[in-house]
Protein backbone atom coordinates (compact mmCIF):
# COMPACT_ATOMS: atom_id res chain seq x y z
CA UNK A 1 0.00 0.00 0.00
CA UNK A 2 2.93 2.55 0.38
CA UNK A 3 4.26 1.79 -2.70
CA UNK A 4 7.66 0.49 -1.95
CA UNK A 5 9.89 -1.78 -3.57
CA UNK A 6 11.41 -4.54 -2.29
CA UNK A 7 14.28 -7.27 -2.84
CA UNK A 8 14.53 -9.84 -0.54
CA UNK A 9 17.45 -11.60 0.47
CA UNK A 10 17.36 -15.22 1.99
CA UNK A 11 20.01 -17.70 2.41
CA UNK A 12 17.24 -20.66 2.08
CA UNK A 13 16.66 -22.81 -0.89
CA UNK A 14 12.93 -22.57 0.27
CA UNK A 15 12.84 -18.61 1.64
CA UNK A 16 9.21 -17.75 2.84
CA UNK A 17 8.94 -14.79 0.84
CA UNK A 18 5.67 -14.26 -0.46
CA UNK A 19 4.82 -14.17 -4.08
CA UNK A 20 9.24 -12.05 -4.14
CA UNK A 21 11.50 -14.28 -5.46
CA UNK A 22 14.20 -13.82 -3.02
CA UNK A 23 18.01 -12.92 -4.03
CA UNK A 24 19.70 -16.11 -2.91
CA UNK A 25 22.68 -16.14 -0.36
CA UNK A 26 25.24 -18.78 -1.02
CA UNK A 27 25.44 -18.07 3.13
CA UNK A 28 25.31 -14.85 5.24
CA UNK A 29 28.97 -14.16 4.86
CA UNK A 30 28.60 -14.15 0.62
CA UNK A 31 29.44 -10.91 0.91
CA UNK A 32 29.44 -10.72 -3.02
CA UNK A 33 25.92 -11.29 -3.46
CA UNK A 34 25.49 -8.70 -0.14
CA UNK A 35 27.55 -6.23 -1.97
CA UNK A 36 25.12 -6.45 -5.03
CA UNK A 37 22.17 -5.99 -2.43
CA UNK A 38 23.31 -3.46 -0.35
CA UNK A 39 24.29 -1.42 -3.97
CA UNK A 40 20.63 -1.62 -5.40
CA UNK A 41 18.34 -0.63 -2.43
CA UNK A 42 18.03 2.38 0.32
CA UNK A 43 17.31 0.84 3.67
CA UNK A 44 17.50 -2.77 4.64
CA UNK A 45 15.51 -4.11 7.71
CA UNK A 46 14.66 -7.79 8.35
CA UNK A 47 12.39 -9.90 9.85
CA UNK A 48 13.98 -12.94 10.91
CA UNK A 49 15.93 -12.40 14.27
CA UNK A 50 18.66 -15.46 13.50
CA UNK A 51 20.19 -13.00 10.65
CA UNK A 52 24.31 -13.17 11.72
CA UNK A 53 24.11 -9.92 13.73
CA UNK A 54 28.15 -9.40 11.89
CA UNK A 55 26.10 -10.08 8.44
CA UNK A 56 24.33 -6.87 9.09
CA UNK A 57 26.65 -4.75 10.70
CA UNK A 58 28.55 -5.74 7.43
CA UNK A 59 25.30 -3.93 5.88
CA UNK A 60 25.63 -1.10 7.80
CA UNK A 61 28.75 0.12 6.70
CA UNK A 62 27.32 0.08 3.24
CA UNK A 63 24.06 1.03 3.64
CA UNK A 64 20.94 2.10 6.37
CA UNK A 65 19.90 -1.02 8.13
CA UNK A 66 17.46 -0.60 10.56
CA UNK A 67 16.86 -1.63 13.65
CA UNK A 68 20.72 -0.87 14.08
CA UNK A 69 22.23 -4.20 14.53
CA UNK A 70 23.45 -3.65 18.04
CA UNK A 71 19.99 -4.44 18.70
CA UNK A 72 19.90 -7.39 16.59
CA UNK A 73 23.30 -8.60 18.48
CA UNK A 74 21.41 -8.24 22.20
CA UNK A 75 18.60 -10.03 21.20
CA UNK A 76 20.26 -13.13 20.15
CA UNK A 77 21.69 -13.54 23.24
CA UNK A 78 19.62 -14.62 26.49
CA UNK A 79 22.64 -13.37 28.82
CA UNK A 80 23.06 -9.78 27.45
CA UNK A 81 18.90 -9.76 26.71
CA UNK A 82 18.20 -10.38 30.65
CA UNK A 83 21.13 -8.18 31.80
CA UNK A 84 20.31 -5.15 29.60
CA UNK A 85 16.55 -5.81 30.64
CA UNK A 86 17.64 -5.21 33.75
CA UNK A 87 19.69 -2.16 33.51
CA UNK A 88 16.75 -0.92 31.74
CA UNK A 89 14.58 -1.59 34.74
CA UNK A 90 12.64 -4.36 33.57
CA UNK A 91 13.31 -6.89 36.41
CA UNK A 92 13.52 -10.62 35.19
CA UNK A 93 13.42 -14.14 36.61
CA UNK A 94 16.70 -15.15 38.49
CA UNK A 95 19.41 -16.23 35.73
CA UNK A 96 22.68 -17.24 35.66
CA UNK A 97 25.26 -17.94 33.08
CA UNK A 98 25.98 -21.96 32.03
CA UNK A 99 29.16 -23.22 30.57
CA UNK A 100 30.22 -26.16 32.75
CA UNK A 101 28.26 -29.04 34.02
CA UNK A 102 29.53 -27.13 37.70
CA UNK A 103 28.55 -23.97 36.86
CA UNK A 104 25.05 -25.91 36.14
CA UNK A 105 25.22 -27.31 39.97
CA UNK A 106 26.69 -23.58 41.38
CA UNK A 107 23.27 -22.38 39.20
CA UNK A 108 21.23 -24.70 40.38
CA UNK A 109 21.90 -23.99 44.44
CA UNK A 110 21.67 -20.45 43.84
CA UNK A 111 18.14 -20.41 41.69
CA UNK A 112 16.89 -23.55 43.02
CA UNK A 113 14.21 -25.77 41.27
CA UNK A 114 11.88 -25.64 39.27
CA UNK A 115 13.87 -24.01 36.68
CA UNK A 116 14.61 -24.02 33.11
CA UNK A 117 18.13 -24.64 31.05
CA UNK A 118 17.73 -22.72 27.61
CA UNK A 119 20.43 -22.22 25.15
CA UNK A 120 21.72 -18.69 24.55
CA UNK A 121 21.73 -18.39 21.10
CA UNK A 122 19.12 -19.29 18.23
CA UNK A 123 16.44 -21.45 20.32
CA UNK A 124 12.66 -20.56 19.02
CA UNK A 125 9.30 -22.33 19.72
CA UNK A 126 10.67 -23.76 22.72
CA UNK A 127 13.50 -25.23 21.11
CA UNK A 128 16.84 -25.52 22.84
CA UNK A 129 15.47 -25.98 26.53
CA UNK A 130 15.14 -28.09 29.18
CA UNK A 131 12.72 -28.03 31.83
CA UNK A 132 14.54 -29.05 35.25
CA UNK A 133 12.01 -29.91 37.80
CA UNK A 134 14.20 -30.81 40.35
CA UNK A 135 17.85 -31.24 41.37
CA UNK A 136 18.36 -34.52 40.20
CA UNK A 137 17.65 -33.66 36.37
CA UNK A 138 20.45 -31.38 36.09
CA UNK A 139 22.37 -34.68 33.96
CA UNK A 140 19.81 -35.40 32.08
CA UNK A 141 19.73 -31.53 31.37
CA UNK A 142 23.32 -31.32 30.93
CA UNK A 143 22.75 -34.71 28.47
CA UNK A 144 20.25 -32.77 26.46
CA UNK A 145 22.02 -29.35 26.09
CA UNK A 146 25.28 -29.67 27.57
CA UNK A 147 26.85 -29.69 23.99
CA UNK A 148 26.34 -26.25 23.00
CA UNK A 149 29.27 -23.99 21.77
CA UNK A 150 27.44 -20.90 22.39
CA UNK A 151 26.62 -21.29 26.28
CA UNK A 152 23.47 -21.73 28.17
CA UNK A 153 21.36 -19.84 30.85
CA UNK A 154 19.85 -21.05 34.00
CA UNK A 155 15.85 -19.17 34.85
CA UNK A 156 14.19 -19.48 37.54
CA UNK A 157 10.78 -21.25 36.30
CA UNK A 158 7.94 -18.48 37.30
CA UNK A 159 4.81 -19.49 37.76
CA UNK A 160 3.45 -16.97 36.15
CA UNK A 161 -0.41 -15.36 36.07
CA UNK A 162 -0.44 -14.56 33.09
CA UNK A 163 1.83 -13.70 29.20
CA UNK A 164 2.15 -10.49 27.66
CA UNK A 165 3.74 -9.02 24.67
CA UNK A 166 4.25 -5.36 23.86
CA UNK A 167 4.65 -4.61 20.80
CA UNK A 168 5.99 -1.43 20.11
CA UNK A 169 7.40 1.04 17.20
CA UNK A 170 9.45 3.60 16.99
CA UNK A 171 10.72 5.88 14.49
CA UNK A 172 13.99 7.39 13.40
CA UNK A 173 13.08 10.80 14.86
CA UNK A 174 11.69 8.84 18.18
CA UNK A 175 8.42 8.63 18.31
CA UNK A 176 7.41 5.53 19.94
CA UNK A 177 3.96 4.03 20.23
CA UNK A 178 2.62 0.80 21.55
CA UNK A 179 -0.09 -1.30 20.47
CA UNK A 180 -2.62 -2.43 23.29
CA UNK A 181 -0.99 -5.06 25.28
CA UNK A 182 -1.86 -8.83 24.14
CA UNK A 183 -2.29 -12.00 26.52
CA UNK A 184 -0.68 -14.78 25.18
CA UNK A 185 -0.90 -18.74 25.60
CA UNK A 186 1.30 -21.07 24.65
CA UNK A 187 1.91 -24.65 24.41
CA UNK A 188 4.95 -26.58 24.71
CA UNK A 189 6.37 -23.92 24.30
CA UNK A 190 4.80 -22.51 20.84
CA UNK A 191 2.60 -19.85 20.69
CA UNK A 192 -0.76 -21.25 20.20
CA UNK A 193 -3.05 -18.26 21.11
CA UNK A 194 -3.29 -14.60 21.55
CA UNK A 195 -5.79 -12.44 22.24
CA UNK A 196 -5.67 -8.44 22.36
CA UNK A 197 -6.68 -5.70 24.08
CA UNK A 198 -5.36 -8.21 26.98
CA UNK A 199 -8.54 -8.18 29.06
CA UNK A 200 -8.10 -6.29 32.78
CA UNK A 201 -4.37 -4.58 32.47
CA UNK A 202 -5.19 -1.52 34.10
CA UNK A 203 -1.95 0.37 34.86
CA UNK A 204 0.09 -2.71 33.11
CA UNK A 205 -0.10 -1.07 29.77
CA UNK A 206 1.20 1.80 30.79
CA UNK A 207 3.99 0.42 32.83
CA UNK A 208 4.91 -1.76 30.14
CA UNK A 209 4.81 0.86 27.88
CA UNK A 210 6.94 3.10 29.83
CA UNK A 211 9.64 -0.45 29.81
CA UNK A 212 9.67 -0.46 26.22
CA UNK A 213 10.35 3.09 25.56
CA UNK A 214 13.25 3.06 27.90
CA UNK A 215 14.32 -0.15 26.56
CA UNK A 216 13.52 1.39 23.07
CA UNK A 217 15.41 4.95 23.56
CA UNK A 218 18.64 2.53 25.25
CA UNK A 219 19.00 0.96 21.73
CA UNK A 220 18.15 3.53 19.73
CA UNK A 221 15.85 1.37 18.05
CA UNK A 222 13.77 2.04 14.70
CA UNK A 223 11.16 -0.54 13.83
CA UNK A 224 8.98 -2.80 15.64
CA UNK A 225 9.97 -4.71 18.57
CA UNK A 226 8.20 -7.84 20.73
CA UNK A 227 8.62 -7.48 24.37
CA UNK A 228 7.38 -10.69 26.18
CA UNK A 229 6.55 -10.46 29.40
CA UNK A 230 5.52 -12.51 32.73
CA UNK A 231 2.94 -11.59 34.67
CA UNK A 232 3.66 -12.59 38.55
CA UNK A 233 2.27 -11.12 41.75
CA UNK A 234 0.73 -7.84 39.56
CA UNK A 235 4.42 -7.34 38.69
CA UNK A 236 6.24 -7.52 34.78
CA UNK A 237 8.89 -9.68 34.50
CA UNK A 238 11.11 -9.40 31.18
CA UNK A 239 11.50 -12.80 29.41
CA UNK A 240 12.50 -11.79 26.12
CA UNK A 241 12.59 -9.30 23.26
CA UNK A 242 12.08 -9.83 19.31
CA UNK A 243 13.96 -7.56 17.52
CA UNK A 244 10.83 -7.65 14.67
CA UNK A 245 7.29 -8.30 13.93
CA UNK A 246 6.22 -10.73 15.77
CA UNK A 247 3.65 -13.52 16.15
CA UNK A 248 1.92 -11.78 19.27
CA UNK A 249 1.21 -9.24 16.82
CA UNK A 250 -0.45 -11.17 14.27
CA UNK A 251 -3.62 -9.31 15.66
CA UNK A 252 -2.69 -5.77 13.83
CA UNK A 253 -3.18 -6.81 10.39
CA UNK A 254 -7.45 -7.28 11.11
CA UNK A 255 -7.26 -6.29 14.51
CA UNK A 256 -5.68 -2.45 14.40
CA UNK A 257 -5.78 0.68 12.76
CA UNK A 258 -2.43 0.31 11.26
CA UNK A 259 -0.58 -3.28 11.42
CA UNK A 260 2.33 -4.21 13.21
CA UNK A 261 4.08 -4.58 9.58
CA UNK A 262 2.83 -1.37 8.20
CA UNK A 263 4.20 0.53 10.92
CA UNK A 264 7.47 -1.31 10.54
CA UNK A 265 8.00 -0.33 7.22
CA UNK A 266 7.05 3.09 8.10
CA UNK A 267 9.10 3.39 10.57
CA UNK A 268 12.36 2.15 8.84
CA UNK A 269 11.88 4.42 6.06
CA UNK A 270 11.28 7.41 7.87
CA UNK A 271 7.48 8.31 7.43
CA UNK A 272 5.20 9.13 10.19
CA UNK A 273 3.50 6.44 11.86
CA UNK A 274 -0.10 5.28 11.96
CA UNK A 275 -2.46 4.77 14.71
CA UNK A 276 -1.88 1.37 16.47
CA UNK A 277 -5.30 1.83 18.42
CA UNK A 278 -7.35 -1.78 18.19
CA UNK A 279 -10.29 -2.10 16.18
CA UNK A 280 -12.78 -3.70 18.96
CA UNK A 281 -11.18 -7.01 20.12
CA UNK A 282 -9.46 -10.04 18.49
CA UNK A 283 -8.01 -13.46 18.76
CA UNK A 284 -5.38 -15.38 17.05
CA UNK A 285 -5.22 -18.89 16.41
CA UNK A 286 -1.94 -20.20 15.35
CA UNK A 287 -1.64 -23.24 13.50
CA UNK A 288 0.98 -25.49 14.52
CA UNK A 289 1.90 -29.10 12.44
CA UNK A 290 -0.86 -28.65 9.86
CA UNK A 291 -3.45 -25.93 8.87
CA UNK A 292 -6.80 -27.19 9.55
CA UNK A 293 -10.31 -26.88 7.75
CA UNK A 294 -10.51 -23.19 6.62
CA UNK A 295 -14.23 -23.04 6.04
CA UNK A 296 -14.80 -22.55 9.81
CA UNK A 297 -12.99 -19.27 10.05
CA UNK A 298 -14.01 -18.23 6.75
CA UNK A 299 -17.47 -18.05 7.37
CA UNK A 300 -16.96 -16.61 10.71
CA UNK A 301 -18.01 -12.85 10.78
CA UNK A 302 -14.68 -11.01 10.84
CA UNK A 303 -12.89 -14.00 10.46
CA UNK A 304 -9.49 -14.07 8.25
CA UNK A 305 -7.46 -17.01 7.41
CA UNK A 306 -3.47 -16.88 7.08
CA UNK A 307 -1.78 -19.70 4.74
CA UNK A 308 2.07 -19.37 4.62
CA UNK A 309 2.29 -21.65 2.11
CA UNK A 310 4.88 -23.90 4.11
CA UNK A 311 5.28 -27.90 4.02
CA UNK A 312 3.59 -29.54 7.50
CA UNK A 313 5.55 -30.73 10.08
CA UNK A 314 5.31 -31.37 13.64
CA UNK A 315 5.64 -27.85 15.74
CA UNK A 316 5.76 -25.98 13.12
CA UNK A 317 4.01 -22.27 12.47
CA UNK A 318 2.50 -23.01 9.00
CA UNK A 319 -0.59 -20.56 9.62
CA UNK A 320 -2.83 -18.72 11.88
CA UNK A 321 -6.24 -17.35 11.75
CA UNK A 322 -7.45 -13.55 13.37
CA UNK A 323 -11.22 -13.16 14.38
CA UNK A 324 -12.40 -9.83 15.27
CA UNK A 325 -15.53 -8.06 16.60
CA UNK A 326 -16.74 -4.93 18.18
CA UNK A 327 -16.85 -6.51 21.99
CA UNK A 328 -16.08 -9.18 24.10
CA UNK A 329 -19.17 -10.53 24.22
CA UNK A 330 -19.47 -11.46 20.52
CA UNK A 331 -15.28 -11.99 20.08
CA UNK A 332 -16.53 -15.62 22.65
CA UNK A 333 -19.53 -16.33 20.09
CA UNK A 334 -17.24 -16.37 17.31
CA UNK A 335 -14.46 -17.74 19.17
CA UNK A 336 -16.73 -20.58 20.30
CA UNK A 337 -18.14 -21.33 17.10
CA UNK A 338 -14.73 -21.72 15.31
CA UNK A 339 -13.42 -23.68 18.03
CA UNK A 340 -16.34 -26.44 17.78
CA UNK A 341 -16.37 -26.78 14.29
CA UNK A 342 -12.63 -27.59 14.43
CA UNK A 343 -12.59 -29.17 17.42
CA UNK A 344 -10.53 -26.97 18.78
CA UNK A 345 -12.46 -26.54 22.18
CA UNK A 346 -9.16 -27.18 24.43
CA UNK A 347 -6.58 -24.25 22.67
CA UNK A 348 -9.25 -21.64 22.44
CA UNK A 349 -10.62 -22.70 25.97
CA UNK A 350 -7.96 -20.11 27.59
CA UNK A 351 -9.29 -16.86 25.52
CA UNK A 352 -12.80 -17.61 26.79
CA UNK A 353 -11.90 -18.06 29.98
CA UNK A 354 -10.12 -13.97 30.14
CA UNK A 355 -13.26 -12.80 28.11
CA UNK A 356 -15.67 -14.21 30.57
CA UNK A 357 -14.09 -12.24 33.68
P1 LIG B 1 9.74 -17.72 20.91
O1 LIG B 1 9.11 -18.62 19.91
O2 LIG B 1 8.75 -16.83 21.63
O3 LIG B 1 10.94 -16.97 20.42
P2 LIG B 1 11.62 -19.14 22.60
O4 LIG B 1 11.97 -20.48 22.11
O5 LIG B 1 12.59 -18.03 22.41
O6 LIG B 1 10.18 -18.72 22.08
P3 LIG B 1 10.89 -18.50 25.38
O7 LIG B 1 10.07 -17.34 24.99
O8 LIG B 1 12.06 -18.28 26.25
O9 LIG B 1 11.36 -19.39 24.13
O10 LIG B 1 9.97 -19.61 26.07
C1 LIG B 1 8.79 -20.10 25.44
C2 LIG B 1 7.68 -20.15 26.47
O11 LIG B 1 8.06 -21.03 27.55
C3 LIG B 1 7.40 -18.82 27.14
O12 LIG B 1 6.56 -18.00 26.37
C4 LIG B 1 6.74 -19.31 28.43
O13 LIG B 1 5.43 -19.74 28.21
C5 LIG B 1 7.60 -20.51 28.78
N1 LIG B 1 8.77 -20.06 29.61
C6 LIG B 1 9.98 -19.67 29.16
N2 LIG B 1 10.78 -19.30 30.16
C7 LIG B 1 10.07 -19.45 31.29
C8 LIG B 1 10.34 -19.23 32.68
N3 LIG B 1 11.53 -18.80 33.11
N4 LIG B 1 9.35 -19.50 33.57
C9 LIG B 1 8.13 -19.98 33.14
N5 LIG B 1 7.82 -20.21 31.86
C10 LIG B 1 8.77 -19.95 30.94
MG1 LIG C 1 12.50 -16.29 21.35
MG1 LIG D 1 9.40 -16.29 23.46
Amino acid sequence: PLGVNTLVVDSAADACAGQVAPLRLADWTDYAALEKFAAEVDVVTFDFENVPAESAHWLAERVAVFPDPRALAVAQDRLAEKTLFRECGLQTPAFQAVDTREDLDRALATIGAPAILKTRRLGYDGKGQFRIKQRSDADAAWAALGANAHGLILEAFVPFERELSVLAVRTRDGDFRIWPLTQNWHTDGVLSLSLAPAPEVGALQSRAEALARTLAEHLGYVGVFALELFVKDGALLGNEMAPRVHNSGHWTIEGAVTSQFENHVRAVLGLPLGSTAARGCSAMFNWIGELPDAAPVLNAVDGHWHDYGKQSRPGRKVGHATVCANDAKALATRIDTIAKALQRDEQAAPALRALAK
